[in-house]
């Protein structure tokens, strides 16, 4: 008589891999209910839905199904995945322009698959082994873009852009406060395009608000007057940061201005490019990030704009003694001679067991190869130009801020309307742009008002479909002011 439910683990185990090798190719090419495969969902088409809400009866269903209760089998689980993952946003959309899209290619899932599969403890050189070597060389390859000393400099990979600001803000802090009563001395220099990881990651170090100093524009003039006064006043200017690539606008800091004052008064200089250190791989573009080899440290997102999925950040630092200094695993290591050239990755990070991120982002840029990821880089600039000339080929769209960095923020303003008729109006087209499946186009606060924001950077949108898509969105625009219903 045959088993109905398997006893042991190791039974168990059994029948789990024959189930896995049949769902496996059906689940890739045809999915659950033989209509959308995993290729088509990791990738959809320009058709399928950009946000798809639950509804308050399907929040109902899904929170039962958070709970484990009786042994299923793997197709029946899989079908409440399909459940709950029918309703998401959909942020690798090639018409999702809302935060920064997703560019995950269905080659970056598969590299998830496989790393997963062979689950490598990251933490240090013996259990990581060969995974240990390819993360350290191929952050040594990319500090190298970064221009980094190669010898002295140090990569590593971390759960996002946040936590790699963070690690930053720690080892400047590390580097310039050593007591206690000069922690409430300390000053961090942001701009008003600095990401709010920043100012939470400093508030996190114990940091009060008054200590977290904004420069407008990053103006190198203002910055090293206000460096040389706050010395004066016997504070300990600590660190600086300077964004390459910003979420709202992709706007750059100086930087090469900036590094000069940095330098010359001795503070740390930390580039928050989580977004946009990518340009370092393009041919085309990688004078943008011109001054960034100067800096102390670098984030770099790679589940921003390389293609990765989500849970893959770097943190670059130009002297890898700076990190273990903060995260050392020992505190005495400093005198331990053997160990200063050769740390391993839990005396650089917060985390001890690792997972190998850095083999995901490995996988998918060896099969990629550099010229791709450069063009690919390359067409998400191109793709927000576009975007500029047919805005500005339509009448009534201002130009609020010019393609940067891939990102462009305009506005609808129609002549004779009030500013509060122009930010209702804005923020209606963006509701309908989604609500219709046209596009996910933020509305955002700019300079006050409301305006329209998209980042494009999905390498898979063609030129066309993005001429129409914005001339979908100005036939909304027609049509939302037409009925004038939001006329106070
Ligand atoms: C997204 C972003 C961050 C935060 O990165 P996460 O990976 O989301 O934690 C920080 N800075 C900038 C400029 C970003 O765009």
């Amino acid at each position: 008589m045959t088993k109905e439910v398997p006893e042991t683990t190791e039974e168990y185990i059994e029948a789990m891999k024959a189930e896995i090798h049949t769902l496996l190719p059906r689940l890739i090419d045809h999915g659950l209910d033989d209509s959308k495969g995993l290729l088509r969902v990791a990738c959809p088409e320009g058709s399928d839905t950009i946000s798809n809400q639950p509804t308050l009866n399907d929040k109902n269903i899904i929170n039962h199904l958070a709970i484990p209760a009786h042994e299923k089998s793997i197709s029946r689980v899989l079908e409440e995945c399909s459940s709950i993952f029918d309703t998401r946003v959909v942020t690798q959309h090639p018409h999702f322009f809302s935060f920064i899209p997703s560019t995950m290619l269905p080659i970056s899932w598969v590299a998830d698959l496989v790393v997963n599969a062979f689950n490598p403890h990251v933490g240090g050189s013996f259990a990581g082994s060969s995974c240990d070597i390819i993360e350290k060389s191929l952050m040594k390859w990319l500090a190298s873009k970064v221009g980094f000393p190669p010898d002295e400099a140090a990569g590593l990979s971390v759960s996002g852009g946040s936590m790699a600001n963070f690690m930053a803000l720690t080892a400047a802090r590390d580097k310039f406060i050593h007591k206690t009563e000069d922690h409430y001395r300390a000053v961090i220099y942001v701009s008003e395009h600095s990401h709010f990881s920043i100012a939470k990651a400093a508030r996190i170090l114990g940091f009060g608000q008054h200590q977290v100093c904004q420069i407008p524009g990053h103006k190198p003039q203002e910055l090293a007057s206000s460096i040389l006064k706050d010395r004066a006043a016997g504070r300990i200017p600590m660190a600086l940061v300077a964004t390459l690539g910003s979420t709202l606008t992709g706007s750059i800091d100086p930087i090469p201005e900036i590094a000069s004052v940095t330098s010359e008064s001795d503070v740390w200089l930390h580039i928050d490019g989580a977004y946009g250190s990518s340009v370092l791989l393009s041919a085309s573009y990688s004078h943008l990030a011109k001054g960034v080899e100067q800096a102390d440290s670098l984030t770099w997102g790679a589940h921003k704009w390389l293609f990765t999925s989500y849970g893959c950040g770097m943190l670059f630092v130009r002297n890898k003694q700076c990190l273990a200094r903060s995260f050392s695993a020992h505190s005495d290591f400093l005198d331990n001679g053997g160990r200063q050239e050769n740390f391993e990755f839990w005396d650089l990070s917060l985390e001890l067991t690792r997972p190998a991120r850095a083999m995901r982002l490995w996988f998918t840029l060896r099969a990629l190869g550099t010229d791709r990821i450069g063009e690919m880089i390359d067409r998400g600039v191109e793709l927000a130009e576009e975007a500029e000339t047919v805005f500005r080929s339509l009448g009534n769209w201002k130009i609020l801020s010019g393609a940067q960095m891939a990102i462009l923020v305009v506005r609808y303003e129609p002549t004779d309307s009030s500013e509060k008729y122009l930010n209702d109006l804005n923020k209606r087209i963006g509701d309908v742009a989604l609500e219709r499946n046209v596009a996910a186009v933020q509305t955002i606060e700019f300079e006050e008002m409301l305006a329209l924001r998209l980042c494009i950077i999905n390498p898979r949108l063609a030129s066309r479909d993005l001429t129409s898509i914005l001339h979908t969105l100005d036939e909304i625009a027609i049509e939302m002011n037409a009925g004038r219903v939001l006329v106070q």
